[in-house]
């Protein structure tokens, strides 16, 4: 696509960045077949090829409007347009650019930017979250619904971390920011599964959020801070030649994959950056790797019917697919078919608060297509999901590492 980038951003690194991604896109349309908000909306503006051409005048210097702005902001960031695109156009990169340019153009309303400052104030921070989730609780019912949902009731209390095996293979996990108190559970269970393959899992107190609340939030200097706080965390451990970094939500995943690129022009952190992303693996990347070692372990019996949602951060953004349903396959469960397993469930991070009406029709229709088989179980792979989906549908939502950690005890 032919484009003049304006002054203000020509000569930048986003400038750049940004250039030779439109330059990319041949406008082939290709990409607005999958896209959820076009499915849902019919707006040319509401899929990828839109937006990107919305970003191409923004970035030309056009005057960025409220219109502009909504278009942008209804965007799940799924990347399920990345994974159609023929041509290889990196969308999310360039909308990473496109939101960040109008979000220094046009100052929000306060009935738009409190919410985004709460958001990115209190869900990085568990001290923050932990007890506005206790409080969240109290008042559920006074609650509107798209927060109330986020409130999942209090978690069962899990089985403890193994004991220290003194195993040769160490892994590093990341907490995280809103795990630990949504869903304990899932890093325990990691912990269980990786020590029965012979491999230590340990957490490291100083990491907290992997950044990508804040980030998607338009903060990108805060999440960037948030980024070198892990890495700095982590350091100690990378050169005590820890194995991998293992992150449990798919979502924190792809962000600290993606550690490499966001601060590859730090002079400081651009080297250290590369390395952790390097290191940093989807536990079904660990747990499939020791394919052999596991179906020795898993009892041969009969588990019931399961439903599987990837999420779009694990299928688009990692381009994880298939691992995780064989795992649970040898586990014993027999998965059901699920009908446009491409498209978002509506979660999206904090998309589901800021876009609730959009966010609940995905959610409807994913949870049609996931029940359509008849499961007994639901099993995803990020925290946001799970509490998205269980918040709407009876048929229990479980993260997958939880299904395997039960089936080897
Ligand atoms: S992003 Fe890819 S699929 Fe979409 S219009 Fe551009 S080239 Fe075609
Ligand atoms: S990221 Fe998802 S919602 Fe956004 S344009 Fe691409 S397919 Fe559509």
């Amino acid at each position: 696509m032919d484009t003049q980038l304006a002054d203000f951003i020509r000569d930048t690194h986003a400038g750049r960045i940004a250039g030779e991604i439109l330059r990319k896109c041949v406008h082939c349309g290709f990409c607005t077949a999958t896209c959820p908000t076009y499915q849902l909306l019919g707006d040319e503006l509401d899929g990828p090829r839109g937006r990107i051409y919305l970003i191409k005048q923004v970035l030309e210097g056009r005057e960025v409007t409220e219109k502009t702005r909504s278009h942008l902001d209804r965007c799940l960031t799924c990347r399920s347009c990345e994974t159609t695109c023929p041509s290889g156009v990196k969308y999310s990169q360039l909308l990473d650019v496109g939101r960040q340019v109008v979000e220094a153009k046009l100052k929000r309303p306060l009935r738009e930017s409190l919410p985004r400052t709460l958001l990115k104030t209190v869900l990085p921070n568990p001290a923050l979250f932990a007890p506005a989730v206790k409080i969240g609780r109290a008042l559920k019912p006074l609650l509107p619904s798209s927060l109330a949902d986020k409130l999942p009731p209090l978690p069962e209390t899990g089985r403890p971390w193994p004991v220290k095996q003194g195993h040769s293979r160490r892994m590093l996990t990341l907490a995280g920011c809103v795990q630990p108190t949504l869903a304990p559970n899932i890093n325990a269970a990691t912990a269980r599964v990786l020590d029965r393959l012979g491999i230590e899992l340990f957490e490291e107190v100083k990491a907290g959020c992997c950044g990508a609340v804040r980030f998607h939030l338009n903060d990108q200097a805060r999440a960037k801070d948030d980024m070198r706080r892990n890495i700095d965390a982590w350091w100690p451990h990378v050169e005590g030649g820890v194995e991998a970094i293992v992150v449990t939500a798919s979502g924190c995943g792809v962000q600290v994959r993606d550690y490499a690129r966001l601060l590859a022009d730090d002079a400081v952190y651009a080297g250290k950056a590369a390395k952790i992303s390097a290191l940093c693996r989807d536990p079904s990347e660990i747990v499939a790797a020791e394919g052999e070692r596991l179906r020795a372990l898993l009892p041969a019996s009969p588990r019931g019917k399961l439903a599987f949602h990837s999420p779009c951060t694990l299928q688009h953004g990692l381009q994880i697919r298939g691992i995780i349903e064989s795992l649970l396959a040898a586990a014993g469960y027999v998965l059901t078919p699920v009908a446009d397993g491409h498209l978002c469930c509506g979660s999206a991070g904090t998309y589901s608060v800021l876009q609730p009406e959009l966010a609940e029709k995905l959610r409807i229709n994913k949870l049609t297509a996931l029940n359509a088989g008849g499961p007994a179980l639901i099993a995803t792979a990020n925290i946001g999901c799970l509490t998205h989906l269980q918040a709407g549908g009876m048929t229990p939502v479980r993260h997958w590492i939880e299904l395997i950690d039960e089936a080897l005890t």
